[in-house]
C-alpha cells in the first residue's frame, strides 16, 4: 500500500528579552549553575509573578509576522505536572486563550497553517552525570520566556518540515524576537508524526519526538519514524500514541512514555496573573514597526538589484547574511558581485571554520571594500580572496592590510615598462623566436615579466606593453 506522511510541529523559541518572563533575573545563556535565579523563578512559596511586557510585544510581533489574528483578551493558565526541572511543579502557560491564533507561514508551493502561538515559561535543565551516577539540576533557564508555535498537521515530508522550520526561524530572527541559536536550545521542535494510506481522510495515530534541536537530526528522525510506523502497520500492528526519544547517534527512536492529554495536566486559569488586554492601537503600533520580512526582502532584491532568485533564496535565509549583503553592496555598489562573494567565498569560509551566520564577527563593510579593490584593479582576484579570508578570521581592514603587506598591483605603467624592458633584454633568444613566428615564446616572455613584477601587475597590461616593446 502507498502511505503518506503527516507532520505537525510544535516549536519552542526562547525570547530575546533581557530578563525572565515573571521576574527580573537575566535570561543570559549559561552562567554558573543556579546563579540566574531568585525566589520567583525557583518556585519559593508565597511569591508572585509579574509579567514582563516585552514578552507580550514579542508575541504580537511574531503573530503578525505569521499572519495570525491577535487575541485581544488573553490569559495565562497553570499546567500542573511534577518534574525535577520545574520547581513550582506547574508551568505558567496559555491553554484556553492563546495570544495568537490561525495564521500561516508560506513555504514553496503551500501555506503551513499555524494553529496558535502561546506564551509560557521555560523549565530548568537536568544534567545527568554518568560518572557519579547522579542527576544535577540547574534552574538558570527556569522562567526564560518562550513562545510555543503550533502548526496544523500540514507537512508531509522531511524536506517540507525543514523548509518550514527554516522559514519560521528566519522570521523570528528578522523580527528580533529570538536569536534562535539551536545549539543553545533557543529554537527547538517537537515533531508529531503519523502515516495514513494515500486517499484516507482520517489522520493516523501520531507519535511525538520532543525537543529536537538540529535540522539534520529532525530530517533523519522523520525518515526513520515514518518507516517504522509503516512497517508496524504493514505487519498488522497498531501505532500507539506515545512520546519517543530520538537518539541521533544510534539513528533510532525509543518509546519513552505514553502520551498525556490536556486533562492529565489539570489545567486551570492562573490565579496570580491578571488577564492581558491588548488594544487595536497596540496592535497597529507593533504592525507599523515590523521590519521587512524574508519574502518581501527576496522580492525587493530581485526587483531592485536584479539578483537571480537562487541568490536571494540563499541570502534571505539568514538575517545576518541580508545585513552583510546590504552593507557590503552599498559599499562597493555592486550587488551581484556581493552576492557571488557571499555564496562562494563566504559560505566556504564559514563551512570550513564551522561558523554560523549569527557568529560572523567582522565589519560587514569590509567585504564591500575588498570587492571594490578587486574591481578597480588595485588588487587581483586571488589577492582579494586572501585578504577576505583575513577579514573573515581576524577582522582586518582590507586597505591597511594590503598596504602593510605590499599586495597592491603596480599600476604605474612606466615602472612596469622599465621592468619588462629588462626582461626583453635578458631573453633575446625568446624574442627572436617570437619574431620568427613562435607564439609560445611570447607566453614565456609574459611569464618572465609577471615573475619580475612578482605577479603584481595586471596581466593584460603586461601583455600590451610587451607587444609594444618587442614591436609586433
Ligand atoms: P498536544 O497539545 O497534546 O501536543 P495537539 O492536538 O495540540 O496535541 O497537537 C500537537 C501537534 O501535533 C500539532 O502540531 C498538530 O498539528 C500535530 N498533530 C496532531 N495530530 C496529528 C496527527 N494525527 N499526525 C501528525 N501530527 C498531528
Ligand atoms: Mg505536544
Ligand atoms: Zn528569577
Amino acid at each position: 500500500m502507498e502511505y503518506e506522511i503527516v507532520i505537525g510541529l510544535e516549536v519552542h523559541t526562547e525570547l530575546a528579552t533581557a530578563s525572565k518572563i515573571f521576574c527580573g533575573c537575566t535570561t543570559k545563556f549559561g552562567g554558573e549553575p543556579n546563579t540566574h535565579v531568585c525566589e520567583v523563578c525557583s518556585g519559593m512559596p508565597g511569591v508572585l509573578p509579574v509579567l514582563n511586557k516585552q514578552v507580550v510585544e514579542f508575541a504580537i510581533r511574531t503573530g503578525l509576522a505569521t499572519n495570525c489574528s491577535i487575541t485581544r483578551y488573553n490569559k495565562f493558565d497553570r499546567k500542573n505536572y511534577f518534574y525535577p526541572d520545574l520547581p513550582k511543579a506547574y508551568q505558567i502557560s496559555q491553554l484556553y486563550l492563546p495570544i495568537c491564533r490561525e495564521g500561516f507561514v508560506q513555504i514553496s508551493g503551500k501555506q503551513v497553517r499555524i494553529h496558535e502561538i502561546h506564551m509560557e515559561e521555560d523549565a530548568g535543565k537536568l544534567i545527568h552525570d554518568p560518572y557519579d551516577d547522579v542527576t544535577l539540576v540547574d534552574y538558570n533557564r527556569c522562567g526564560v520566556p518562550l513562545l510555543e508555535i503550533v502548526s496544523e498537521p500540514d507537512l508531509c515530508s522531511a524536506e517540507e518540515a525543514i523548509e518550514y522550520l527554516e522559514k519560521l526561524r528566519a522570521i523570528l530572527q528578522y523580527t528580533g524576537v529570538s536569536d534562535c541559536k539551536m545549539q543553545e536550545g533557543s529554537f527547538r521542535a517537537d515533531v508529531n508524526l503519523s502515516v495514513r494510506p494515500v486517499g484516507q481522510e482520517e489522520l493516523g495515530t501520531r507519535t511525538e519526538m520532543k525537543n529536537m534541536n538540529s535540522f539534520k537530526a529532525i530530517a533523519r528522525a522523520i525518515e526513520c519514524e515514518s518507516k517504522r510506523q509503516i512497517a508496524v502497520i504493514e505487519a498488522g500492528g497498531r501505532i500507539i500514541q506515545e512520546t519517543r526519544r530520538w537518539d541521533d547517534n544510534k539513528g533510532k527512536s525509543f518509546a519513552m512514555r505514553t502520551k498525556e492529554d490536556a486533562h492529565d495536566y489539570k489545567y486551570f486559569p492562573e490565579p496570580d496573573l491578571p488577564p492581558i488586554s491588548i488594544s487595536e492601537s497596540d496592535i497597529d503600533r507593533v504592525r507599523a514597526a515590523l521590519p521587512e520580512l524574508p519574502d518581501a526582502k527576496k522580492a525587493r532584491y530581485i526587483k531592485e538589484y536584479g539578483l537571480p532568485e537562487y541568490d536571494t533564496e540563499i541570502i534571505t535565509r539568514s538575517v545576518e547574511l541580508t545585513r552583510l549583503f546590504e552593507e557590503a553592496s552599498a559599499r562597493c555598489s555592486s550587488p551581484k558581485d556581493t552576492a557571488n562573494w557571499i555564496m562562494t567565498e563566504l559560505l566556504r569560509l564559514m563551512s570550513d571554520a564551522g561558523v554560523l551566520p549569527e557568529d560572523l564577527a567582522f565589519d560587514f563593510a569590509s567585504l564591500g571594500k575588498v570587492i571594490a579593490l578587486v574591481s578597480s584593479g588595485k588588487i587581483n582576484r586571488g589577492t582579494g580572496k586572501k585578504v577576505f579570508a583575513k577579514v573573515f578570521a581576524e577582522n582586518v581592514d582590507p586597505e591597511s592590510y594590503i598596504r602593510e603587506h605590499n599586495l597592491a598591483l603596480v599600476t604605474d605603467t612606466a615602472a612596469i615598462r622599465a621592468e619588462l624592458e629588462q626582461v626583453v633584454a635578458a631573453n633575446e633568444k625568446s624574442v627572436a623566436e617570437y619574431r620568427g613566428g613562435k607564439e609560445q615564446a611570447f607566453q614565456y616572455l609574459i611569464g618572465q615579466g609577471m615573475r619580475a613584477l612578482r605577479g603584481k601587475a595586471p596581466a593584460n597590461v603586461v601583455g600590451e606593453l610587451l607587444h609594444e616593446i618587442v614591436g609586433c
